[in-house]
């Protein structure tokens, strides 16, 4: 479920990612209806909504991927005379910052161990900042979202390098080698890179942050909608305000005559695709 939820996260939100910088490569050109990207780009922002909106899958990954963790935890420090070797361990780790030994690899190919050594030390630093979250946090962390995801991001960021590497190491021992193997290693070398300054920025972001400040802004602009009438407002028919329901503002039936469904507009037709796709000797 774990690793199902990390997978959506990354490739939805790296999916958009990438269409969207495609269609900034392409220039106004992408934005025509007949080019394949435009379709591609507003199809792939959706993937970031359906099958469990990605802010609600972090709290899910949070959640489910440190939940031994923190179980282990919230047992040592309810009787820690009882577990006094690991009490003696992790109050090393959470009051003097000792961090645990890497973790250790031994069966990937040599030419890898560079970006696996990084990778060890990306895995023993994040493992040791959620014991501090939990430490700082407490219970409170149940409910802190914004740290949660930033947490879940890094663990989605860990995953991928691992992926990456997993399946470069899996490629070189399949016989992948010369320029093609050059090509596999540096797109990997600059994913690792790329992931790796975006753990720190995470991990930095965990204590330098405008949470505060977004919690107070966010409380103020909710006043003052409240304050607002709502007859002036399109208010969806189900919201979940049950006192909201019915009085927003009276809009025109739509035309649905108007909107292309599928079948024309949005939807590609044979012609177009010839264009675009030239056939193949
Ligand atoms: C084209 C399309 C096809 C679909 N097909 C199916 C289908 O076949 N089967 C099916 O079951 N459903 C389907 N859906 C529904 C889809 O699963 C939901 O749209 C999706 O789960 C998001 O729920 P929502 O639209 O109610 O958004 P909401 O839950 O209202 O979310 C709106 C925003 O609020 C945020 N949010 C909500 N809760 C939290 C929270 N706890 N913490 C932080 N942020 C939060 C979300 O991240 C999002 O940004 C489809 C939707 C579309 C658009």
């Amino acid at each position: 479920m774990l690793e199902t939820a990390v997978c959506k996260v990354f490739c939805s939100e790296f999916g958009y990612r990438t269409v969207n910088d495609a269609l900034q490569v392409m220039g106004g050109e992408s934005y025509m209806t007949e080019n394949h990207v435009e379709r591609a780009w507003r199809d792939s922002r959706i993937n970031i909504i359906v099958e469990g909106a990605n802010e609600v899958m972090h709290s899910f990954i949070f959640a489910y991927g440190s939940k031994q963790l923190g179980e282990w935890m919230l047992g040592i420090k309810k009787n820690p005379a009882k577990h006094l070797g690991s009490a003696m361990q992790i109050g090393s780790e959470l009051f003097l910052g000792v961090r645990r030994p890497l973790p250790s690899f031994t069966s990937t190919d040599p030419r890898l161990n560079g970006m696996m050594h990084e990778l060890m030390m990306r895995v023993r630093e994040f493992s040791h900042q959620v014991k501090l979250m939990f430490k700082e946090w407490e219970d409170k962390l149940v409910t802190e979202q914004p740290i949660q995801a930033r947490l879940s991001m890094c663990a989605i960021y860990i995953h991928a390098m691992t992926c990456s590497l997993a399946k470069l190491d899996s490629h070189i021992r399949n016989g992948l080698s010369g320029e093609k193997l050059a090509y596999e290693m540096s797109v990997v070398e600059h994913l690792c890179s790329m992931f790796g300054l975006a753990i720190e920025e995470e991990v930095r972001a965990l204590r330098t942050n405008a949470d505060v400040s977004m919690k107070r802004a966010a409380d103020a602009v909710l006043k003052h909608i409240d304050s607002l009438p709502n007859i002036d407002f399109a208010i969806p028919e189900r919201t979940m305000d049950m006192k909201a329901r019915g009085t927003g503002a009276k809009l025109n039936p739509v035309n649905e005559e108007a909107i292309p469904h599928f079948g024309a507009g949005s939807v590609f037709h044979g012609d177009v695709i010839k264009r675009a796709q030239p056939q193949r000797a």
